[in-house]
């Protein structure tokens, strides 16, 4: 799209259903996710030309489901790089599956360090569907990431009309095109026809891991969700093959069964960096002394999958307890 007016903007393609397609334009749930290349997607939305000159790279055409870290790192490698090269550019577009672009959003959150807008956007129906939502989220995506209101926020979602911080958004309904929220504290801000609105007064934090690389062997960090009478076998396996992280999706604010404690409290050797996130989805899970004496570290309000991505990177840093105790402190 080069020749077109506005500021200069760059746009990664992911994949997701916002490039995906199904045979029939009624299939909303059948479907193929990335399909469609990103190139296509621009194409497809000539009225982009009247507000950027976008340039188009395609990272990925994946289902989101399907992600791995060497997708992470070729599109953080990719991005650092585009940002350093180009003190031009406006700003960055990510097409993206929605079934992790939270985990994406805050990935990215915590390791670039630019005033510079990169908005996520993906969509709920496939590009080929009846009110296909794709489009319009990309247009106002490509809205966002231009304005000057934007700047300094860091890495934001944009979906149906509404902007999300890439700390607070998560996917909260499997259908549907308002499957987006904050939990507890809303949108950022909206955006229309009528321009880009965004409050100034969020002020972003410096990105906690700016100078990281990423390595191409991750540190093996879990999941475990809280539960009526948890396996007994669970913990003790997954410590046996060597996990370097935990992730507690505990239940009410982020609480362990004596089962998991005790299973903690019985394991002979080194534990691993553990994290107490919630099962509820809104509200934080504050330190708890039956705990902290294993070794456990409340999550704050981070979602058990972004406590899991604050996790991964503190392995890859070198954090010890302590360090990942002040970064959650201080976020
Ligand atoms: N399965 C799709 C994905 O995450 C869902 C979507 O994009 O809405 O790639």
């Amino acid at each position: 799209m080069t020749g077109s007016k506005g500021p200069r903007l760059r746009l990664l393609g992911t994949g997701g259903t916002i490039a995906g397609t199904a045979p029939e334009s009624t299939q909303l749930n059948r479907y193929a996710a990335g399909v469609i290349g990103a190139e296509a997607l621009l194409t497809a939305l000539p009225q982009l030309n009247q507000i950027a000159d976008i340039q188009v790279e395609q990272i990925a055409n994946v289902d989101s489901a399907d992600l791995g870290f060497n997708h992470w790192r070729d599109l953080v490698d990719r991005l650092r790089q585009i940002l350093a090269e180009d003190s031009g550019l406006a700003g960055v577009v990510i097409t993206h599956g929605t079934n992790t672009l939270e985990e994406t959003a805050w990935l990215l959150q915590l390791l670039i360090d630019d005033p510079r807008p990169v908005v996520l956007v993906g969509a709920m129906r496939p590009a080929s569907a009846l009110s296909a939502d794709g489009p319009l989220n990309l247009y106002q995506a490509v809205q966002v990431a231009v304005s000057a209101e934007a700047r300094g926020r860091g890495v934001m979602v944009v979906m149906d009309g509404q902007i999300h911080s890439a700390r607070a958004v998560s996917k909260r309904a499997t259908q549907g095109v308002g499957a987006f929220h904050s939990a507890g504290r809303g949108p950022l801000g909206w955006v229309d026809d009528f321009g880009v609105h965004l409050p100034a007064v969020e002020q972003r934090a410096p990105a906690a891991f700016a100078a990281l690389s990423l390595p191409t062997v991750w540190p093996q960090v879990v999941i475990l969700h809280g539960c009526v009478q948890p396996s007994e076998a669970l913990i003790p396996a997954l410590l046996s093959a060597g996990v370097q992280g935990l992730v507690f999706t505990g239940t009410g604010a982020g609480q362990l069964s004596s089962v998991e404690r005790n299973a903690l409290a019985q394991w002979q050797g080194p534990l691993p960096l553990m994290l107490r996130a919630n099962r509820c989805g809104m509200g934080p899970v504050h330190r708890c002394e039956d705990h902290a004496r294993l070794g456990l570290l409340p999550a704050g309000d981070l979602s058990p999958q972004k406590a899991r991505v604050l996790l991964l990177l503190a392995l890859i840093n070198g954090d010890d307890r302590t360090t990942l105790a002040s970064r959650l402190l201080s976020r």
